[in-house]
C-alpha cells in the first residue's frame, strides 16, 4: 500500500483522514502536540460554530477568493457537513443567526473525540508529540526525536499563525520558502482593530456592546454587533471586514469605517422621528425617541463635532454613518484566523504543490479568507474531503 503522511492534526487533516480510502493507503497523522485539534477546542470556547446555514451560493460568496473555494464547497457543502456529523452521532442545531452549533449540551471535546475515534477506527495511525522539522537532502520528512520518513504522498495541514499555544505557529513558513514556495506574510484576520478612544469615553464604555449595528467599508456592509475594548473594537461586524481593512492598512496609516447605529431605519425615518420628538435636548431625543443607548450616544459624540451634534439634518445622516477611525489591527496571536500563507498559485486545483511532487497543502495554511460564522471550519473540512476524493480517485 502507498504511504500517506499527514502533517498536522487539525480539522482539515482529520477530515482528510476520515475520508481517505484506508484499503488503498496506509495513513499516518503526525501531530506535534500530545492531542489532535487543539485549535478546534479553542474555537469551541465561545460556542463551537461548525458551519453556517444558507444556500450553497451564498455560502461560497463569503470566501475569498470565492473562485478558488467554490468547487471545494460544492464538493462538500454545509448540508453535507451537517449530514456527516449526524451520521457520526453528533446532532446540530441552527442558531438564531443561522450559525450551526452542536446540539445544546454537547461539548466541543465530545465532538472532537467522536471525530478522532472515527478516524482511528477507520485505520489511520496517530503519532502525537511528533514535530515535523523539514526535509532532508533526499527529500524525506524529518521530525524532532524521530527517524526520517519516506512517504509516497505527503499532506501538510499545519494551520495558520494565530493562537500559537494551540500549535498553529506558522513556523513552517521558512521551510517552504527554502523550497522556493511563495508564502505570503501572515496578518491577523477576524481580529480586533485599534481605535484611539477619548479617555472619558473608554473609562465609561469599556466592555460595552453595540448590538444590531452595521458597518460599511469599501462598499462592503457587515451587520452584527461590536464590543468596545480598551484597544478598540471587536465583534463579528468588524471581523467580517477584517481582510479589507487589513489590505487598506498596508498602504494607509488610518482607515475610516462607517458605523450605522440604526440599520433598520432609513435616514428619512430617523429624520421624521427626530422632527416629531417632543423633547428639545439632543441627547434626550437620541435616547428616548431613537432608542440609542449611552454607549452609542457616547460614540456618536466622540466621532462628531459640535456643529454636527447641534444640526439635526447632519446628525441624522451621521447616525447612519458614524466615521470611526481605525489605526491598527490587533495582535496576530489573538486573531481568530490569519491572512497569508501559501499563495494559491503555488498549488493546483487538487492542492498539490506545483514545486514538490506528491506533496499537498490544505486548511488555513493556504492563503484564503472567510469571516467568522462557521465558514472557517467548513472551509477546512471541505478541503479535507476534496483532497480525500482526489487521492481516492488516483490510479495505483
Ligand atoms: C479563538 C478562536 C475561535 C474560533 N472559532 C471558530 C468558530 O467558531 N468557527 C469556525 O469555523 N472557526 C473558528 N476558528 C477557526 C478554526 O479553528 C481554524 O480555522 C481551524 O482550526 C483551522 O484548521 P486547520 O486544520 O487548517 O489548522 P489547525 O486547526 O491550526 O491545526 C494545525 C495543526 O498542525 C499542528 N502542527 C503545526 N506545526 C506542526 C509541525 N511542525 N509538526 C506537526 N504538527 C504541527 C498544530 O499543532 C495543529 O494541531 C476559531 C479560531 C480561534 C483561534
Amino acid at each position: 500500500m502507498k504511504q500517506v503522511s499527514i502533517i498536522g492534526g487539525g480539522p482539515a487533516a482529520l477530515m482528510l483522514a476520515a475520508q481517505i480510502d484506508t484499503a488503498k493507503y496506509s495513513v499516518t497523522i503526525y501531530e506535534k502536540k500530545k492531542t489532535a485539534g487543539r485549535k478546534f477546542l479553542v474555537a469551541g470556547e465561545g460556542g463551537l460554530n461548525l458551519t453556517f446555514s444558507t444556500s450553497e451560493d451564498a455560502l461560497i460568496q463569503q470566501y475569498h477568493p470565492s473562485g478558488f473555494m467554490a468547487p471545494i464547497i460544492r464538493e462538500f457543502n454545509n448540508q453535507d457537513f451537517i449530514n456527516w456529523l449526524n451520521q457520526l452521532g453528533i446532532s446540530t442545531f441552527v442558531g438564531s443567526s443561522n450559525r450551526v452549533f452542536p446540539k445544546q449540551g454537547v461539548k466541543p471535546i465530545e465532538v472532537l473525540k467522536t471525530i478522532v475515534d472515527y478516524v482511528a477506527a477507520h485505520g489511520v495511525q496517530f503519532k502525537f508529540n511528533t514535530k515535523w522539522t523539514g526535509w532532508n537532502t533526499q527529500g524525506d520528512l524529518t521530525f524532532e526525536n524521530e527517524a526520517a520518513v519516506t512517504s509516497d504522498i505527503v499532506v501538510f495541514a499545519l494551520g495558520g499563525a494565530s493562537w500559537k499555544v494551540t500549535g498553529s505557529t506558522g513556523s513552517w513558513k521558512s521551510k517552504f520558502e527554502k523550497r522556493h514556495i511563495n508564502v505570503l506574510p501572515f496578518r491577523a484576520a477576524n481580529c480586533a482593530f485599534g481605535v484611539n478612544w477619548q479617555t472619558d469615553f473608554i473609562n465609561i464604555h469599556e466592555g460595552k456592546p453595540l448590538k444590531n449595528i452595521a458597518l460599511t467599508f469599501n462598499n462592503v456592509l457587515a451587520k452584527g454587533e461590536l464590543v468596545i475594548s480598551k484597544f478598540g473594537l471587536e465583534g463579528n461586524a468588524i471581523y467580517a471586514l477584517s481582510q479589507k481593512i487589513q489590505d487598506r492598512l498596508l498602504t494607509e496609516k488610518e482607515v475610516i469605517i462607517y458605523l450605522d447605529l440604526k440599520p433598520k431605519m432609513t435616514v428619512n425615518q430617523i429624520r421624521s422621528k427626530y422632527k416629531n420628538a417632543r423633547r428639545s435636548k439632543v441627547t434626550d431625543i437620541l435616547k428616548n425617541d431613537l432608542n440609542l443607548d449611552r454607549t452609542a450616544i457616547g460614540l456618536l459624540k466622540q466621532f462628531t463635532d459640535k456643529h454636527t451634534f447641534s444640526n439635526p439634518d447632519v446628525l441624522v445622516q451621521t447616525i447612519k454613518a458614524v466615521p470611526v477611525v481605525i489605526t491598527l489591527a490587533g495582535p496576530l496571536d489573538e486573531a481568530i484566523s490569519s491572512l497569508g500563507g501559501i499563495a494559491l498559485d503555488e498549488v493546483d486545483a487538487n492542492f498539490q504543490c506545483k514545486k514538490i511532487k506528491n506533496t499537498y497543502a490544505i486548511g488555513e495554511m493556504l492563503d484564503w479568507y472567510a469571516p467568522t460564522g462557521g465558514y472557517l471550519l467548513q472551509g477546512c473540512f471541505s478541503m479535507g474531503v476534496a483532497l480525500a476524493n482526489h487521492l481516492n480517485s488516483l490510479e495505483g
